[in-house]
């Protein structure tokens, strides 16, 4: 008898196309999922039987990844491997899914990185393999709840230094900012800027229109001062109607134009009360030296100027 042989041949690599190579991918239990964008994939074909109790590729693509916990964990995965641009390679494992409304399921998925495809390739394995899945799917119910601990941790970080009702970093946080760029200037003479904002009247909104309005005015600047800002300045609520930004230049003009940029967007902002919102802003740059009160207190002292010279202007030291 002889050995059988075999010569390389073309295979055809678009899987989309080939009737055959989808029919023998789904007698063997093998999906093939390409990624179009982040978090946005499609199938290749038909997939096998099983497989669409658990993707459910008739929801929209993030509901789809939200169906369960454990799926979600995976797809971060599977997200965090294209995100590194691995070429070529396997990334994430094997689990048994336990969920009320699904089946016990189990599969090996392999992140493929190819040079002009992103792929996974999923292959739903059978009972025969349960057994084996438990050792792999304890250690990765233990991943998931550390990756669980990781999340809440975050995301308590995340609030603790950020104020509920604008979102914009909190007075603490404006404090270890402030500290830490007068650090900076200190070693590097790199300067920066504080501009202070005080709603003016703001009093009389509460009590003309109740403190629900007052709280969405101040949302609504909080808003405001995200979409204006450059990435690399801090906005904070500061005091109950008051924000404070510290900005990385130290140029008088540059100053004044984002203060009066703010004071002008915010005269332009549709929150429709009248007499109209208006702000009052003091602005003046760090001096090597000075202590964080001195210099919080020079900055107010233009503020205070503002208001006394009539409200909704700027003065900056
Ligand atoms: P001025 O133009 O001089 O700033 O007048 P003002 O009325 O704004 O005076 P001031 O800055 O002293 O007023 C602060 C007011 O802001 C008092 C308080 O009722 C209101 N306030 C502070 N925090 C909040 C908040 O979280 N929500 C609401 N709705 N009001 C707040
Ligand atoms: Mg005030
Ligand atoms: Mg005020």
């Amino acid at each position: 008898m002889g050995t059988p042989t075999f010569s390389p041949t073309q295979v055809p690599m678009s899987v989309q196309d080939d009737r055959l190579a989808i029919a023998i991918l789904r007698q063997m239990d093998i999906a093939i999922i390409r990624r179009i964008d982040p978090w946005r994939y499609e199938l290749f074909g038909e997939p096998p039987d099983g497989f669409t109790k658990f993707f459910r590729l008739d929801e929209s693509s993030e509901e789809f990844w939200k169906r369960s916990e454990m799926l979600d964990f995976f797809m971060e995965d599977v997200e965090d491997y294209f995100a590194q641009g691995k070429t070529g390679g396997i990334s994430s494992g094997v689990w048994h899914e336990v969920d009320s409304d699904l089946e016990e399921i189990s599969f090996v998925a392999y992140a493929l990185d190819l040079a002009d495809e992103q792929l996974v390739v999923v292959r739903i394995l059978g009972d025969e393999y349960q057994e084996k899945v438990r050792i792999l799917q304890r250690a990765r119910q233990n991943l998931l709840e550390r990756h669980r601990l990781n999340v809440d941790l975050n995301m308590y970080k995340q609030r603790s230094r950020r104020d509920g009702l604008t979102g914009l970093f909190n007075r603490a946080t404006f404090d270890d900012l402030l500290q830490q760029n007068m650090a900076i200037s200190e070693k590097t003479g790199a300067r920066f800027s504080l501009i202070l904002i005080d709603i003016d009247d703001f009093k009389r909104i509460n009590d003309t229109y109740g403190h629900v309005t007052g709280d969405m005015v101040l949302s609504g600047i909080g808003q405001l001062l995200q979409t204006i800002l450059r990435r690399e300045d801090a906005a904070c609520r500061y005091g109950g109607e008051e924000f404070a930004i510290l900005v990385q230049y130290a140029n008088r003009n540059q100053v004044t134009n984002a203060a009066e940029k703010i004071r002008r967007q915010v005269e332009k902002y549709p929150f429709n009360l009248s007499p109209p919102i208006s702000v009052s802003i003091g602005g003046g740059t760090y001096q090597l030296t000075e202590t964080a009160e001195s210099f919080i207190n020079r900055v107010d002292s233009a503020l205070y100027e503002a208001k006394r010279n009539g409200k909704n202007r700027v003065v900056v030291l």
